[in-house]
Parts: C-alpha cells; sequence; structure tokens
C-alpha cells in the first residue's frame, strides 16, 4: 500500500516513503486526517472538458465534524466521493492517515483502493442505497464480512441496530421500512466497521424536517460521541451551528464560511 511522509513545513505530502510513520502535526490536539493536495476533478461533456472541482489543498482533522454546503451541482458529492475512493481526481491527492501512516489513496489501484474504504471509511447517502435483497441486520453485517471480521459480525451489528433502536426489526427488508428507519440502518452500517472517517452526502435530504432531526441527532451521538471524523454535504441550515467548521464548495474551490474562527 502506498505511503507517503508528510512535510511538516505544509503539511502537504511530499515524497513517498514506504513504511514512513506519519507525523502528529495538528490544530490544537487534534492530528490531521485528511489531506488534500491539489485536487481536481473534471469531467468531460460533449468532447469538452468541464471543471467540478479545481486545485483544491485542505487538511480535515481527527474528530472534528465539517459541514460542506455548496448549491446543487457545486461538487460536494464529487469533492466526498473523491475522499471516499469512490471515484478518482483528474488531478491532485487525497491522502489519509491510518495506523499511524499516511496512505495516498489516490495513488492505489481500483482494489487496493476498494479495500482501504471498506476497512477505513463508512459512508451515509441521501438515498440510503441498502440492499434490498438482504435483512436490516445482513446490511449491517455486510462491511464486517468485506473488512473481514466476520467473526462476532453479527452480535455487533445487533448491538448497534438495538441502538438504532432497531433491535425489533433484524429480520426485515429494508422496503418494509420507513425512510428515517431505512437511514438509521444506513447509519449502523457505515459505523459497523468501526471507520475513523465518516462521509455522509446529504443524510436528511431525503427525509421530513422531523424525522431528520432525529437522524442527524443519532449520526451526531454515534460519530463526534465516539470521537470519529464526520464530514456531512447539507443542506440543512441549522447543521452549521454543530459543526466545528463550515466550508462552502463555490466555483470548484473549498471556501471557509464566515464566522467560524477555525479553518485552514
Ligand atoms: P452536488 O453534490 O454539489 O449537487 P455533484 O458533485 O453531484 O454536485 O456534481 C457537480 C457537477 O459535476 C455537476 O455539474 C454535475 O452535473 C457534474 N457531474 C457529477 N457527476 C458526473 C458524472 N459522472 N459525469 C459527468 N458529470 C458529472
Ligand atoms: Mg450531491
Amino acid at each position: 500500500m502506498p505511503v507517503v511522509t508528510v512535510d511538516k513545513n505544509t503539511l502537504r505530502p511530499s515524497e513517498k516513503i514506504s513504511g514512513a510513520p506519519a507525523p502528529t502535526f495538528a490544530r490544537g490536539d487534534k492530528p490531521v486526517l485528511i489531506t488534500l493536495d491539489g485536487l481536481s476533478k473534471a469531467y468531460m461533456e460533449a468532447g469538452r472538458s468541464h471543471p467540478v472541482l479545481e486545485t483544491i489543498s485542505w487538511d480535515f482533522y481527527e474528530g472534528e465534524f465539517v459541514a460542506l454546503f455548496g448549491k446543487s451541482g457545486s461538487g460536494k458529492s464529487t469533492l466526498l466521493n473523491l475522499m471516499s475512493g469512490i471515484d478518482k481526481p483528474s488531478a491532485g491527492s487525497v491522502v489519509i492517515r491510518q495506523n499511524g501512516h499516511m496512505a495516498d489513496i489516490t495513488a492505489m489501484t481500483d482494489r487496493e483502493r476498494t479495500l482501504f474504504r471498506r476497512e477505513h471509511i463508512g459512508i451515509v447517502f441521501q438515498f440510503f442505497n441498502l440492499i434490498p435483497t438482504l435483512t436490516v441486520l445482513e446490511n449491517v453485517t455486510l462491511p464486517l464480512e468485506l473488512a473481514g471480521r466476520g467473526r462476532g459480525s453479527r452480535d455487533h451489528a445487533a448491538a448497534l441496530l438495538e441502538r438504532v433502536g432497531l433491535g425489533d426489526r433484524l429480520g426485515t427488508y429494508p422496503d418494509k421500512l420507513s425512510g428515517g428507519e431505512q437511514q438509521r440502518v444506513a447509519i449502523a452500517r457505515a459505523l459497523s466497521h468501526d471507520p475513523l472517517l465518516i462521509l455522509a452526502d446529504e443524510p436528511t435530504g431525503n427525509l421530513d424536517e422531523s424525522t431528520g432531526d432525529s437522524v442527524l441527532s443519532l449520526l451526531l451521538e454515534l460519530t463526534r460521541g465516539a470521537g470519529k471524523t464526520l464530514i456531512m454535504a447539507t443542506h440543512a441550515p441549522e447543521i452549521a451551528h454543530m459543526a466545528d467548521r463550515v466550508l462552502h464548495v463555490e466555483h470548484g474551490k473549498l471556501i471557509k464560511a464566515k464566522g467560524k474562527t477555525q479553518g485552514n
């Protein structure tokens, strides 16, 4: 797996040195978890390149909750998909700290990147993305099995489903659940393999307001409450008050929101 060191003056990844330990440069007591370096993404449209994200360089810190705002089509999902390794950038890198090393996921093969994501990242989508042919319990157990942690997975998944209030629905199929219940299953699934990093793409965007509020509280309790890093794309203005940092995706760039003192 590719490993890079980080230049302590810039916090940017520099040369690749396999096995080099990750330094602990931090904001306050928080070490850097993700570094985006010159990250760009363009899509080809009718033979022309359509830039979505342009040379974004940014650090995200362990344990923080970052809210990502931006108009529809501004590139929020694109950015999250690059950070999770679902998508590949046109240029630049995404470097994530794991097990004391900085791993450049953009330098990995597709298979390495998939394995990395299964092991270290949890994702919550707007439309839940549960597997319809699997029960609630099986949906939550799956990431553990894919990450090679099958032993004890059933009990662990059942305990998590209990925490999200669905302990009595283990054998139910997703289509029998309400939207809010499906998102609770999706939250349990995103957390079942105990990832450090959780990416949420408009997780309340398809829920009514009060269901959205309760799903959001649950997500925050299970992520922030457990010291995990949460990066959430959202349109919900109230989230800005809860986040450690508020960023906007605008014209292909990340911009710090006014009024929040912390930032890159
Ligand atoms: P947001 O999540 O902020 O609504 P997206 O990241 O989904 O925005 O999309 C940003 C831009 O990239 C949009 O103009 C969208 O049409 C374009 N885009 C996203 N995915 C693709 C794709 N697979 N192919 C071509 N264009 C895409
Ligand atoms: Mg989106």
